[in-house]
């Protein structure tokens, strides 16, 4: 700072236009108003608009970022529609995360949050560790029944012999 702030007046950063100088600037503090490509007016720090290290400048209003998450969500929405909702993995992961939200006891001891947020994860966790699901009469069980669904903590074990353990602890 202390430097003649860079007049950015006319620049363009992604889908950002700067307009003009901020009002509400403060010395070393220059905010810039911006038109958005979306055609929202959004005012945004100097700082924020030019590249630093390893951080990249703001692109837009916000409407980009907001637009990757929806396009995220929908991919994972296509893998779905390819027939894994149908899968015995992922009837697995439904049925782990239900208890973990519906039942106290599975609730306290928890599940990986990367897990719980994308089936995805965990059905590469299972491709890549324990192998896919063995096929009906087998169930996913916790290893130490004191822990939650987290790596090293699952394996698939029969509903038979998972009954036999549950009995015992
Ligand atoms: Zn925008």
């Amino acid at each position: 700072m202390g430097m003649p702030a860079k007049d950015m007046t006319g620049l363009r950063i992604g889908r950002l236009t700067v307009l003009h100088r901020d009002e509400s600037s403060r010395p070393g503090h220059i905010r810039w108003l911006c038109q958005c490509d979306c055609g929202a007016l959004t005012v945004k720090q100097g700082g924020a608009l030019r590249l630093g290290g390893s951080r990249r400048p703001v692109q837009s209003c916000g409407c980009l970022i907001k637009e990757i998450a929806r396009k995220r969500v929908s991919t994972t929405k296509i893998a779905f529609k390819h027939g894994m909702t149908d899968s015995l993995e992922h009837r697995t992961w439904s049925h782990m995360r239900a208890r973990v939200r519906h039942l106290p006891q599975y609730t306290k001891r928890g599940m990986h949050q990367p897990w719980y947020d994308d089936f995805r994860i965990f059905y590469q966790y299972l491709i890549e560790t324990i192998g896919p699901h063995p096929g009906p009469g087998w169930t996913i069980d916790r290893i130490n029944n004191a822990a939650g669904y987290f790596p090293d903590n699952i394996r698939w074990l029969t509903t038979d012999a998972n009954r036999r353990r549950k009995k015992k602890s």
